[in-house]
């Protein structure tokens, strides 16, 4: 059979398995039943050659056990001791040295053949032969009865042996079909119960292929085996599957949304050009004015949309100078707003953290500047950083004692798009995507980060980076 032939069989994996499994139990069972027939059939046909002996054997030592003086006539008129040596089916002929058949003990069958070897006082010869359509043994030997010397013919019929075999044979083949029977149908029952999950998985993704994910069929199959995992993996799988596809929509469709506003500004600026605007130089100078301004908002959130989507690996060999990484980014904020006052303290050593000074950079800068733009209105506003270098981690709080973010906001702040209402009422530009990469870049390099923030009190960003 060629390598891989089942698998290619075009049938159904229900069918496959009873074929493998009919024909794996029918091979078995044959074999085991040939080997079992065949050593019944020597055993009792070993056991019938070895009854006839006895008994030419028996019929030997009566006959010699006789006197001298005995005849032939005198043994036939006794003949009740004789046919008690036999067994029903035996037939003794006796004949004399010319083959003329002199005493009969029983008749079951007629004569056989005698043998065509030269046989002398000595010899017994067995052989098998068809005697009226039956086989069996015949065996002859000479023998002497008083004064009398001829052969004597014993036929030993094979018919309780056929018998035997034939009910042995009918036997092996009735439980053998019973057999098969019983374990095919165990096999359909077992096929249809291993069967049955994977067909309901096929149906499933069928189901989903055409009517999305909102058609998500139950399982009814509960068992804690391989099967049980895979259906459970593909629920998992397709349940994460439907919680990013929607959020890849809703993702979009924010996108979409948000874009559409600064273009709308603009497209309706324009028209306010196109109708007035170019005789009156101040309505051209606003309308100018504010497309630039949208102009640079939506350049803003395309670069960031695009940081958000360029989702690349973690560099597992980074390593960054997170003091030297702060002062940049603060030196880079106080060219914006000079006023901030930044205080920086440091704890323990100054270790590297797992994170590329980019990353890193642009962690503190959405932090940092978030704490800068949202607290324009508090006096003497100031940034505290904690620089905590314990044994195993880096633990760097940046804290502002600004407005603080309401509690009823704050599970949301790290959402695409997510603006607190103050911070829209308040005119502060923003994408609402700040927070959104940085919680990217935090996972990205397995950085912990909480927030906590007291309204009028400030608002406290914690990260703890794992060490080079
Ligand atoms: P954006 O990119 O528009 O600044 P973010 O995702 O960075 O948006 O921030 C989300 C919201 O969280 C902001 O709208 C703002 O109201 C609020 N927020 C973030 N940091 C602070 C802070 N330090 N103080 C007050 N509000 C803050």
């Amino acid at each position: 059979m060629k390598k891989g032939y089942i698998k290619q069989l075009h049938l159904s994996l229900k069918s496959k398995w009873m074929l493998a499994v009919g024909v794996t139990i029918f091979i078995s069972y044959a074999i085991i039943s040939i080997v079992l027939y065949v050593a019944l059939q020597t055993w009792l046909i070993n056991n019938e050659e070895k009854n006839a002996l006895r008994t030419i054997d028996d019929m030997s030592t009566f006959f010699e056990a006789q006197e001298n003086t005995v005849t032939i006539q005198k043994l036939q008129n006794n003949s009740a001791l004789m046919k008690a040596i036999l067994t029903q089916e035996q037939t003794v002929r006796i004949f004399n040295l010319d083959g003329i058949e002199i005493m009969r003990i029983n008749d079951v069958t007629s004569a056989a053949e005698f043998p065509t070897e030269e046989m002398n006082y000595f010899s017994t010869i067995i052989e098998k032969q068809s005697i009226d359509g039956t086989e069996g043994y015949v065996i002859h030997r000479a023998v002497r009865i008083g004064q009398f010397q001829g052969i004597m013919q014993l036929i030993h019929p094979l018919t309780t042996f056929h018998t035997m075999m034939n009910y042995i044979l009918t036997t092996i083949l009735i439980v053998g079909f019973g057999a098969m029977l019983f374990s095919v149908s165990i096999s359909y029952y077992l096929a249809n119960v291993l069967v049955k999950p994977i067909v309901q998985l096929r149906d499933a993704m069928h189901l989903v292929r055409n009517n999305g994910f909102k058609a998500q069929p139950q399982f009814d199959y509960s068992a804690h085996d391989e099967l049980g995992e895979l259906l459970q993996m593909y629920r998992t799988l397709m349940n994460e599957l439907e919680i990013s596809f929607t959020k890849q929509q809703q993702f979009v469709a924010d996108a979409s949304h948000e874009l559409r506003t600064p273009i709308q500004v603009i497209e309706g600026h324009l028209s306010l050009i196109k109708r007035w605007g170019k005789n009156d130089p101040e309505i051209l100078m606003e309308s100018l004015t504010t497309s630039l301004t949208e102009i640079t908002r939506m350049k803003k959130m395309i670069e960031e949309l695009l940081q958000l989507a360029r989702r690349e690996e973690a560099d597992e060999s980074a390593a960054a100078n997170i003091e030297e990484v702060y002062e940049q980014v603060k030196e880079e904020l106080l060219q914006l707003y000079p006023d901030t006052q930044f205080y920086l303290a440091v704890v323990g050593q100054r270790a590297e953290a797992a994170v590329t000074e980019h990353a890193l950079a642009q962690i503190f800068r959405n932090i940092m500047s978030n704490s800068i733009r949202y607290n324009s209105n508090v006096p003497n506003l100031q940034i505290n950083i904690l620089y905590n270098d314990t044994d195993s981690t880096i633990l760097v709080t940046i804290e502002d004692n600004g407005l603080g973010i309401p509690k009823e906001h704050l599970p949301y702040i790290f959402d695409r798009f997510y603006r607190v209402d103050e911070s829209r009422t308040n005119h502060v530009a923003g994408t609402g995507l700040g927070l959104s990469i940085t919680k990217m870049l935090v996972d990205k390099y397995r950085i912990l980060m909480k927030v906590d923030s007291t309204l009028q009190k400030g608002t406290i960003f914690s990260l703890k980076f794992h060490k080079k």
